[in-house]
């Protein structure tokens, strides 16, 4: 099972911010940036690439809890960047799809 699926399943210790039954968010290990949340589909879809047509409401699912995450971190209005590399050329090291949700810079 790959390491996004055991955080779903609570097999693996993460900070999980949010979880429904199709969705699960927890914070990135290595940060990138002062919020660093990843946003995962609960079932095992290895990147954009394998995204079937019925996984379309899905992957809006992943965009509204993105939002409604930034919102609670408090950058809803500063601003966030939404990131999904897909496949090895891409730099994609965790071959489960996942959104990657960056802000809380200080553009000051
Ligand atoms: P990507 O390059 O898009 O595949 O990014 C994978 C991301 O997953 C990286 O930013 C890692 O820091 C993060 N990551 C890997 N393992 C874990 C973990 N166990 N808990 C939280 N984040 C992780
Ligand atoms: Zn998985």
């Amino acid at each position: 099972m790959c390491v996004f699926c055991r955080i779903v399943k609570g097999e693996t210790t993460s900070e999980i911010v949010y979880q429904d039954e199709e969705v699960t968010a927890f914070r990135d290990i290595n940060p990138k940036a002062p919020t660093h949340i990843l946003v995962v589909p609960n079932k095992h879809i290895r990147s954009l690439a394998y995204v079937e047509p019925e996984d379309t409401l899905l992957l809006g699912r992943l965009l509204q809890v993105a939002k409604a995450l930034a919102d609670q971190e408090g950058i809803g209005r500063t601003g966030y960047r939404l990131i999904m590399n897909c496949g090895y050329g891409a730099g994609q090291i965790v071959h489960h799809l996942h959104l990657h949700l960056l802000g809380g810079w200080d553009m000051g």
